[in-house]
C-alpha cells in the first residue's frame, strides 16, 4: 500500500529533510584526504542528534553506523571503519537518513576529495544529471516506470551501467515503503504519482559493468569488476505544481 502523506505529515518530513540533507552538508565540509569513514560517520551522528533526531540507519537491521560510506568500487552500505582512510582521489558516496517526529528523510551524495579521474568525474556528472531529471519530471499523473526509464536512457546512452538489484523506495514513518522506484524500466508502467506520496529516487549507477557483489560482511555493496561507482539519492514529496525536493543542501 502507498502510503498519502497529509500537509501535517508533510511539515514534519519537511524537517527529517532539512536535517538529513544539513548532515550531507556536515559531510561534505569534513571530507578529507587522511581522514576515516569511521570519523566521516561521527561528524554525520553528532549534527543528527545535535538537532534532536535519531540517524535513520543506525541499528536498521543491525546496521552498526550512522551512515552508509561507499568508497570508489562500493556501491552502496559500506560499513564505516576506524582502518579505512580517504585517500586523494577517491570517490566517497555518503548516505544517510535522519528521524525525527515520527518520519524519515533519505539522500546520499558521492563527494570527490581532491583531484579524481575525468572518467569518475563524468560517471558522477551523469548519475547526479539522471537523478535532477527524474525529479524534474515527477508530479502527479506521471508514473513511476516514466522515471526509471528516463534515469535509465539517460545514464546507459552515456555508457554507463545501472544496478539493477537495489531500488528506490517511498518514505514516511518507515524508511523503505512502496512503492519501489528502479532506475531501470519501461515508461508507462508502475504506479501513477499521486498528490502526498514521498518517494526516495536513488541512482546508483557504474562506469563499468553493472553486476555487483556482496560481501562477507552482508552489508556493503560492490561492483565485481572493481571500477568506480556512483550514488546520489533524495526525497521528494509529490505536490500538485510538481515534486519538492525534501532533502535539499542549502
Ligand atoms: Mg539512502
Ligand atoms: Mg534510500
Amino acid at each position: 500500500m502507498i502510503n498519502i502523506k497529509s500537509s501535517k505529515d508533510l511539515l514534519k518530513m519537511r524537517k527529517a529533510g532539512e536535517i538529513t540533507g544539513g548532515a550531507l552538508v556536515a559531510a561534505g565540509k569534513a571530507i578529507h584526504a587522511g581522514m576515516t569513514t569511521k570519523e566521516l560517520d561521527k561528524v554525520v551522528n553528532h549534527y543528527i542528534t545535535s538537532r534532536g533526531a535519531k540517524p535513520s540507519f543506525l541499528g536498521y537491521g543491525g546496521f552498526p553506523a550512522s551512515a552508509c560510506i561507499s568508497v570508489n568500487d562500493t556501491v552502496i552500505h559500506g560499513i564505516p571503519s576506524s582502518k579505512e582512510v580517504i585517500h586523494n582521489g577517491d570517490i566517497v558516496s555518503v548516505d544517510v537518513g535522519a528521524y525525527i517526529d515520527g518520519f524519515h528523510g533519505d539522500s546520499a551524495y558521492t563527494f570527490k576529495v581532491g583531484e579524481i579521474d575525468p572518467a569518475v568525474q563524468g560517471l558522477l556528472d551523469a548519475t547526479e544529471g539522471s537523478l535532477m531529471l527524474a525529479i524534474s519530471m515527477a508530479k502527479p499523473g506521471v508514473r513511476i516506470g516514466d522515471l526509471s526509464a528516463a534515469i535509465q536512457e539517460y545514464t546507459e546512452s552515456r555508457g554507463y551501467g545501472v544496478v539493477r538489484e537495489y531500488v528506490g523506495h517511498g518514505v514516511g514513518s518507515n524508511l523503505h515503503e512502496e512503492p519501489e522506484v528502479p532506475n531501470f524500466g519501461k515508461a508507462g508502467h508502475g504506479p501513477r504519482l499521486m498528490s502526498g506520496m514521498v518517494i526516495a529516487i536513488e541512482p546508483m549507477i557504474t562506469l563499468g559493468n553493472p553486476g555487483v557483489k556482496v560481501l562477507s560482511d552482508g552489508w556493503t555493496v560492490k561492483t565485481r569488476d572493481g571500477k568506480a561507482a556512483a550514488h546520489f539519492e533524495h526525497t521528494i514529496a509529490i505536490t500538485p505544481d510538481g515534486a519538492v525536493i525534501l532533502t535539499a543542501r542549502e
